[in-house]
């Protein structure tokens, strides 16, 4: 089932779901199950799988010369989404980019996704390759996730690259976007980033997901202005509950997003990171808690590859 199908059954019902990541190459499929397992019990309707792009490490040969090699570190989103779904009967989400592919591959994954009964995904840009500070999109591949959404929209009509077209090969994708409350890195300001959420949705975007953030009040400032310009999609949002005091520096960096000062201080006086789970799991619960009050449609929580901390908030929320 569609995510947005989810979301018009629970009537009004503040839903939960999560994303996970696919294990690390050589990595067992049991280790991410066993993962996902304790969190069933919140009976999550759809469950996300990210996807990562090559990266390019550098082999230093003895005499001197740098050898390129191009390796995946998390590759099989596709395959990681048909197991969590014949594994646990859940729909999954697999995260879609626009990085390393060409227009073809794109139709050809979507085409494999469309045989699995995947019925939406989440698509995206993707960030540039670690050691290029710039996005670079394939020669034939999309620069933007706008035209990513435009190319799942016409194979949702049954339009194909061939130009083929036949109603009956039409898929029926519920795509996602990505949103920002702290704006996205690149965008030169809030009005243009909206400006491009908006062209998202226009191109055929059916819900946005957030970006994790930390402070209510950039959510209820981003909602708002993307109401204002006219997006109606339901948005949810993302959150992630801190789990150590690096990630005190760690997801600023990552993520580009501001930790609100009472947590930062709060961290900081943690004496180990058990301490600063609680505290991260107490901040995630109180915003969550606002959150549903809100009436966000659901909930989305970002595992990074643990479940435990998540399990306990799920455990007090739903
Ligand atoms: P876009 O919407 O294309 O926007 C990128 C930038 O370009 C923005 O600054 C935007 O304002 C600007 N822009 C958009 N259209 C135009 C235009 N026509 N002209 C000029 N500027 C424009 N990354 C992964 O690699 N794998 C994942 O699985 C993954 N999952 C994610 C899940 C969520 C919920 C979120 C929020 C992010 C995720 N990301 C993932 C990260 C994402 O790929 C990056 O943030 C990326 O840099 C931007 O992706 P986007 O889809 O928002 O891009």
């Amino acid at each position: 089932m569609k995510v947005t199908d989810h979301l018009d059954r629970a009537n009004g019902k503040t839903l939960f779901s999560f994303e996970v990541l696919p294990p690390k190459k050589g990595e067992n499929i049991h280790t991410l199950f066993s993962n996902i397992e304790p969190l069933m019990e919140f009976k999550p309707p759809f469950i996300d799988v990210t996807y990562h792009r090559e990266e390019y490490v550098y082999r230093h040969h003895p005499n001197g010369l740098l050898e390129k090699k191009t390796v995946r570190r998390r590759p099989g989103t596709v395959g990681i989404c048909a197991a969590i779904k014949n594994r646990f009967d859940v729909d999954t989400v697999p995260h879609l980019i626009c990085g390393g592919f060409s227009k073809e591959e794109t139709e050809n994954a979507l085409i494999d996704l469309h045989f699995l009964g995947i019925d939406s995904v989440l698509a995206l840009r993707g960030d540039p390759i670690k050691s290029e500070g710039i996005f670079k999109p394939e020669p034939d591949g999309h620069a933007y996730a706008a035209d990513l959404i435009g190319q799942v929209a016409d194979l949702n009509k049954g339009e194909y690259l061939d130009q083929e077209q036949d109603d009956s090969w039409a898929t029926g994708f519920c795509i996602g976007t990505a949103g920002y409350p702290e704006k996205h890195f690149e965008a030169p300001n809030y009005q243009s980033d909206i400006r491009y959420l908006r062209h998202k949705v226009d191109r055929g975007a059916d819900y946005v997901v957030t970006q994790m953030f930390f402070d209510n009040e950039e959510f209820f400032r981003f909602e708002r202005l993307c109401r204002e310009a006219g997006i109606m999609v339901p948005i949810i949002p993302g959150l992630k509950p801190l789990t150590s005091k690096s990630q005190l520096t760690m997801l600023p960096r990552t993520f580009y997003l501001n930790l609100p000062e009472p947590l930062v201080e709060a961290i900081s006086q943690c004496r180990d990171n058990e301490d600063a789970r609680r505290i991260g799991i107490e901040w995630c619960i109180n915003q969550s808690r606002e959150l549903m009050a809100h009436g966000v449609p659901c909930l989305h929580y970002y595992s990074m590859g643990k479940s435990e901390s998540i399990r306990r908030i799920a455990a007090e929320l739903f």
